[in-house]
Order: structure tokens, then sequence, then C-alpha cells
């Protein structure tokens, strides 16, 4: 099926997306009758406070592998391809261009204080930051963008103090809890209390592809109980196991105090729709990036 839509006095032509969710929770949904469509929750968007969204591969101007909605500038595309998907995606979820700031993720759980004084870097202007895998801020005018190709979004939003927060969270910002830090930084910041806010966790590895060694399985066994992990991985043969880094983030915003109903979880896996989604091992590490944006209204 062909959807025509007429925009700014151009033609442009979509196809009807087809993707694949693991369950039929209704937690996220995909924006469709968009020159550039993109991911958003449904628990995030009801707050009123912010806007926000998950970007996929389609709607932008990047070739090949990079195809098309590269928002990475580290991943060889041409640095005008990456401005102009920039430019797109952010007339799409009506996000102000010259407010984003961009990460520096490196799998640490480092979190970086984001005020107007940050507009455009990473974008505009240098970053003056490295190592940052989490932002949070309290103001308006700024947009919180952080990078994915597998690892997991986490958004946070405290409704009472008008806060959000967006991290980082691969195996390894899961087993350093990442979403908990980030919530500690929210309090120590806003006063943010963990049973006010509403996460959401992004589209991600699912378990059924996501296999691990064993080694990282003992890294698990360290930070969280033996319970959790029996619940969050099987063990398959040769000591490899398949980890589900949905449960392990949800166990993560659990444990700090959020509450179950508060928690939306992604069903929408990026390596199993790699023509959707940039897949680090759907692509064998050939690919762009996907990115999370978040900011108060
Ligand atoms: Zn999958």
């Amino acid at each position: 099926m062909h959807l025509n839509i007429v925009m700014m006095g151009r033609l442009y032509k979509m196809n009807k997306i087809d993707y694949t969710r693991k369950n039929d929770r209704k937690d996220i949904e995909l924006k469709e009758n968009l020159e550039v469509p993109y991911f958003y929750f449904e628990n995030i968007e009801a707050t009123n406070l912010v806007v926000h969204g998950f970007s996929t591969r389609l709607g932008g101007v990047s070739r090949e592998h990079l195809s098309s909605m590269n928002l990475s500038f580290t991943r060889g595309d041409d640095i005008e391809n990456v401005f102009e998907n920039y430019r797109r995606i952010t007339r799409a979820m009506n996000i102000e261009y010259d407010s984003l700031v961009l990460s520096m993720q490196t799998h640490t759980t480092n979190i970086r204080v984001v005020t107007n004084r940050d507009r455009g870097k990473g974008l505009t202007w240098e970053r003056d930051y490295t190592d940052i895998d989490g932002f949070i801020t309290n103001e308006k005018g700024v947009t919180l963008v952080t990078f994915y190709a597998d690892c997991v979004p986490l958004l946070f939003v405290d409704p009472v103090h008008c806060a959000i927060g967006s991290s980082h969270s691969g195996w390894r910002g899961t087993v350093n809890k990442i979403g908990k830090k980030t919530l500690e930084e929210m309090h120590m910041h806003y006063g943010t209390k963990p049973e006010d806010v509403i996460a959401a966790i992004g589209p991600s590895i699912c378990k059924d592809c996501y296999e691990v060694s064993e080694d990282i399985i003992e890294e698990f066994k360290k930070s969280f109980t033996l319970e959790q992990v029996y619940n969050m991985c099987d063990r398959k043969t040769n000591d490899k196991y398949q980890l589900d880094l949905w449960k392990a983030n949800q166990y993560v915003l659990l444990d700090a105090g959020i509450k179950e109903n508060n928690i939306s979880v992604t069903n929408v896996c990026t390596c199993c729709n790699p023509k959707l989604l940039f897949s680090h091992r759907a692509s064998h590490g050939m690919r762009g990036n996907l990115a999370a944006f978040i900011g108060l209204k």
C-alpha cells in the first residue's frame, strides 16, 4: 500500500511501514503519516510537558548502509547529509534545531546537567565535554539527544519538578545502572522523587537477538540479584546466553523506586527490524545511528 502525502508543495511517496513487535502492548507507537516517521511513548506524551521521539532509518538523505536518517557525524557520513537529516527530523518532531544538545557516549555512567548555555553543542558548536552517556535538565529551550543502534534508551520525566533525563544504557551502562544514576542526579539537582517519575525504555536489541558470553553474565551477577539474573537471561549451549536488556533496565528502574505502572517498555527490537532501525548486530557494524530526543515544552 502506498500513501501519498502533499507537504510544502512537494509530493512525497511513502510505503506503509512494516515492522515487528515482540508483544501486543501499546506503550510505544510509530507516527507514520509523516515525511519523517518516528516512535513516541504514550506515557511520556501523556505528561504534556515534553516533546520527544525516537528516530528510525527513514526520511533522511544518507546513502547505502547509512540510509537514510543517520544522525551520527562519526560513522563516515557526509557532514551535509547529517545536517540535513537533523533539519528534517527536528521539523517532523516540532523541535527547534538550535535547541539540540548532543551526548558524547563512551559507555560510562557520567551524567551532565544541561542548561541553555549548552544549546547547539555537538551540532552547531564543538562540545566542551566528553564521556557523557546521560543528560538531565529542568530548563526549557534545550533538547537532550542521545544515540543508539541496539543499546537501550532510557527517558525520564518528573512532572512535579518539571525535570527530564535521557540516558544511554548498553550492557555496561545496564550493569553499572546508569538509569539509577540518572535518577540520583535528578534528585540531587532538582529534588526529583523516583515515585513521581514517568519513564520509558526505548527501541533496542531484544533478548532473542542478543547473545552474550558467560563473562558478561558474570558482570550482571555482581550487580543484580541471582533471581533477577535468572529472569533476564536464558542459558544456551557453549556457555552462551540470551540476555534481556529490557528486563534488566526495568529492574534497575524499579529498584530505584519508579512505579511499575509508570514504566513503558519497548516491544520494538532494532535487530528484528533492520530495515526500519539501525542495528549494530544485524549490520555487523555497518550502520548509522538512531537518536532519542526529549525537551521540556
Ligand atoms: Zn530482536
